[in-house]
Formats: C-alpha cells, structure tokens, sequence
C-alpha cells in the first residue's frame, strides 16, 4: 500500500513538473515550507485568568511553561480587553505567542446580555436559556440569528480584537448547545440521549423561526420530526457560520487572525452541536480531540485530527489538535498523543488546560520538541 502511494505521489509529482516550466521551483519550496512546518510545529495552552493574581505570578507561571516547550498561550480573560492588556506583555515576554479566548455563544453571567431576556436561545420546548439552562447553570447561549445578541457578540470579539499584541481572538462555544453529549460524559449526568431531545434542541426562538419560514415557507414548531429536517438543520449550521464569517473580517481589519475552538471534527460536530467548521472563513481551528469524553483510546487522536485536516487542506486552515490532559497516566502517554497529532497532519497540539500540566508532562512536551528537530 505505501508503495502505490508512493508511486502514486511521484506520478502525480512528475506530471505536476511535466505541466508546469516552474515546477521544479515550486518543489524545492514545498520543500522548504515542509521543513519550516517541522521546525514551526507549535505547543499551546488554554488557561482562564485571575485578576487577583500579580504579575511577577504569571511572569513565573509563563516562564514554566516556556521551559517546558509551550509556544502559545490562549487567554480566558472572561472578555476582559485590559486583563487581556495586563497579561500580554509578560507573556511575549516569556517568549510567548498569546490568543484571546471568548466564550462566544454561551456567555455565562454576561451582564449586559442578562438584560435582554429576548437575546437568549430558547429550546424545542419553548424554555429560554435566560431562566431554563440546559445541562449545567453555566449554559446560557444567545440566539445566534437576532441582530442584537450577534451584535453583542461581534462587538466584544472587536474589543478583544484591539488589544495589542495578540496573535488571535479565539472563539470557543461557536456552536449550539449539545443535542448529543460526549458520550464518556452521560453518566456524569444521569442521561440517556438516544434521540434529540426537545430540552437540548435550540434555537426555537420567533426571530429564528420566522427567518427560517421566509425562506423555507415552514414553521419547524409544527415539524413531525426536525431531526430528519435537513433545511432546518442548514439554517442553523449557517447562523453559526454567519457569525464565524463576521467575526473573521472584524478581527482582520486590526490585522488579528482569527482561531476557534471546535469539536473534533466537522461530521462529528454537525451531528452533536450543529457546527462545521471546515466551512468557515477562518485561520486556524484547535479542535478539541479529547479522547476521554467520547471513550476512545490515544490512537483515536490520529484518527481525528486526521478527518479534520483532510477536509480543510485545500482551504489553508491550520489545524492544532486540542488534547485533554486528565485522561493521560504518563509522560509517555502524552508523547504518543502529540506524534498521533503530528504524523495525521496537525501543525501543533494544544493541552487543556495549564495547570494540568505537571513537571512530567511539561518534560515529556520538552523531550518530543526537541526529538522533532
Ligand atoms: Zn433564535
């Protein structure tokens, strides 16, 4: 089989130099870009700020993670532009790459959202993630679709924008409510979700529905069954995109890139939260290929990262696969996970979340750098 492939790449490769007079050329650059994607292949990590804590704390906290091999760091400042601005120069100053971590969708205790009941997602069963919060009280998702919680929402990934410094606003919860939990976390909730549950199903607010029936001349309220509504589905994975597509050109005029978290890959996160990334104009994707949740085994990190990389090659979206830290029992473990990552594609691995990160996996990250030179 690896040498069809092989065969297969130098045909193609000789055809490519026998079309094309700057086709030698083009190939020492890809050579080149190659290399300089091995040399490039970064380590990230997620952390959520404390106000409380000083300065010369993260300036020790950020040089660990330094020494430790970790190129980047996404910032939760619970969208707070001068926390953002306080954190940014003592990062770079460790050497560090920074991004602006939103929680884009679900803004839990966002006090200006909070006066606006109307603002909030409301499920198949007419209950509004104002007062009736799905799973968890921390769930509290807007309407993706009416102008003014859109409006909100860009207007904070602007103000995140302006800050100085950043690599990127990040955007995580860009996505729906789960209709299907991970797997590996039903138990934790006591739940059996074999169908799409009506208290899971969002967004049945009038503004979403009535945008929907200009185009589609249904109600989905009256649907006998909208799991099997294609239209219905779409219109929702394109709100989602909408705000995505916004957001990008937003982030761009202050020369920003823009980045999110996501599921693990595009099929899998339109079937559980309504979300397909590799149709967004965005930067760089750090899908979250958390093994534990979905009880899967280190292997599977390959499998996914690998989806997701094939089905946004052509479209020059970087992907970093996000790796959950607690599932992992060894430093060793963790090396596995990084090269499954790397050998499927991936320009570089993100670890949830910073203090997760023991003086032996810090090591681990180090010696695997250091092997991929
Ligand atoms: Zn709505």
């Amino acid at each position: 089989m690896k040498i069809i492939n092989q065969l297969l790449i130098l045909t193609v490769l000789s055809l490519f130099v026998a079309c094309n007079q700057k086709g030698a050329e083009k190939k020492d650059l890809k050579t080149v870009e190659e290399q300089s994607n091995i040399q490039k292949f970064k380590f990230g990590t997620w952390i959520t700020s404390k106000k409380g804590k000083s300065d010369d704390d993260y300036a020790i906290e950020f040089k660990k993670y330094k020494e430790g091999g970790i190129d980047e760091v996404l910032i939760n400042t619970s969208t707070d532009p001068k926390e953002l601005a306080r954190l940014v120069p003592i990062a770079k100053k460790a050497g560090l790459d920074v991004h602006a971590w939103i929680m884009t969708m679900n803004r839990p205790g966002d006090t200006i959202a909070l006066k606006h009941p109307d603002w909030y997602s409301v499920s198949r069963d007419g209950k509004s993630c104002f007062d009736t919060r799905p799973y968890v009280g921390y769930y509290q998702w807007l309407c993706p679709t009416r102008k003014e919680s859109r409006n909100h929402v860009l207007g904070l990934v602007e103000e995140l924008a302006k800050v100085d410094g950043i690599s990127s606003v990040h955007l995580d919860y860009i996505r729906f409510p789960d209709i299907f939990l991970p797997i590996g976390l039903l138990p934790k909730y006591d739940l059996k979700q074999d169908t799409e549950m009506a208290e899971y199903d969002f967004c049945y607010c009038d503004v979403c529905v009535h945008e929907f029936e200009k185009i589609h001349h249904k109600d989905p309220r009256k649907s006998e069954n909208t799991s099997i509504d294609m239209e219905w589905k779409n219109f929702r994975l394109n709100a989602v995109k909408a705000i995505v597509d916004d957001a990008y050109k937003i982030v761009h005029k202050y020369n920003k890139n823009l980045t999110a978290a996501v599921f693990p890959y595009p099929e899998m996160a339109d079937h559980m939260v309504r979300q397909r990334w590799d149709k967004w104009e965005i930067d760089e994707v750090y899908p979250m290929i958390y093994h534990g949740f979905y009880n899967e085994e280190i292997d599977w990190i390959g499998y996914a990262t690998k989806q997701g990389v094939e089905d946004v090659k052509d479209k020059g979206i970087g992907i970093n696969t996000g790796i959950y830290i607690p599932p992992f029992t060894s430093g060793k473990e963790l090396k596995e996970a990084i090269l499954y990552a790397k050998n499927n594609g991936a320009k570089g691995v993100t670890f949830f979340d910073g203090p997760e990160l023991t003086e032996e996996y810090l090591k681990a990250i180090k010696e695997t750098k250091e092997s991929l030179k």
